[in-house]
């Protein structure tokens, strides 16, 4: 075993010289690609690449594919269902923060979305400002025809009328601080007019603008549905205020 340090790594990482001479890498590369010679000395095909651009020697791409990324990603592509149908990315996943719902394509040291390259294969470049949506909502489809470049907020939109995304209302909502007994109980309240909006406040632990916002039915919406309505507040001008403060 090689002791640590004086492995074919320890020079890479000292940015030493290789301990293989130049004619004998040149001579092995002749004949074998660096993943062979990699193999007869122990090491990794990296370590010999890095070898071989130490001494300025010119590395060859291997593989049929590596020459052109464009056709070396349709090789990850399955296109079996036809050309309406969802084409799959059948290579690596995206990372686990998104849950490996988007492929990932990694070519001459660059990650892409799988879907996004195949858009800019077809499209050219995304326009700044703007994402590539599936029209189609699969995640790991990168059919050119079920992709879109959007707005967010045209994805968010796009996401609730397919029911992909349900926004939590009333107090299914994350921020949500009254449950609907207590809205109703506070629409009673206001409806009886015992008591006013900052007395409401206080008591529930809200802000005015939230006891406001019940009243005008701008939230807590479907807890006070079917309840009998609040007379709209008669409108007031700030003369006809002034006037009336004036005349009392
Ligand atoms: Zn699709």
């Amino acid at each position: 075993m090689t002791p640590v340090g004086q492995g074919p790594v320890a020079w890479k990482a000292r940015g030493g010289r290789p301990q293989w001479s130049e004619e004998f890498l040149r001579e092995a590369y002749a004949s074998a690609t660096s993943t062979q010679i990699a193999k007869r000395l122990d090491c990794t095909a990296s370590t010999v690449l890095a070898a071989l651009r130490f001494y300025g020697i010119p590395v060859r791409n291997c593989g049929p594919f590596r020459a052109d990324p464009i056709a070396n990603f349709w090789r990850f592509v399955d296109r079996s269902g036809g050309e309406a149908a969802c084409w799959w990315w059948r290579g690596a996943p995206r990372s686990a923060r998104n849950g490996h719902r988007y492929g990932r394509y990694t070519t001459r040291g660059k990650v892409y979305r799988a879907h996004v390259y195949a858009f800019t294969v077809m499209n050219g470049p995304v326009p700044t400002g703007l994402f590539v949506c599936h029209t189609c909502d699969q995640p790991r489809c990168v059919n050119p025809a079920h992709l879109r470049a959007e707005t967010p907020s045209w994805n968010t939109r796009d996401a609730i009328a397919k029911g992909r995304r349900v926004s939590a209302r009333g107090e299914q909502a994350v921020s949500a601080k009254l449950t609907s007994a207590q809205v109703r109980e506070i629409w009673f309240a206001i409806l009886r007019q015992g008591a006013s909006f900052s007395e409401l406040a206080r008591a529930y632990g809200v802000s005015i603008g939230a006891i406001q916002n019940i009243r005008e039915r701008r939230s807590y919406r479907d807890a006070t549905a079917g309840l009998p309505p609040i007379p709209p507040l008669p409108p007031v001008h700030p003369r006809s205020r002034r006037a009336t403060r004036s005349a009392a």
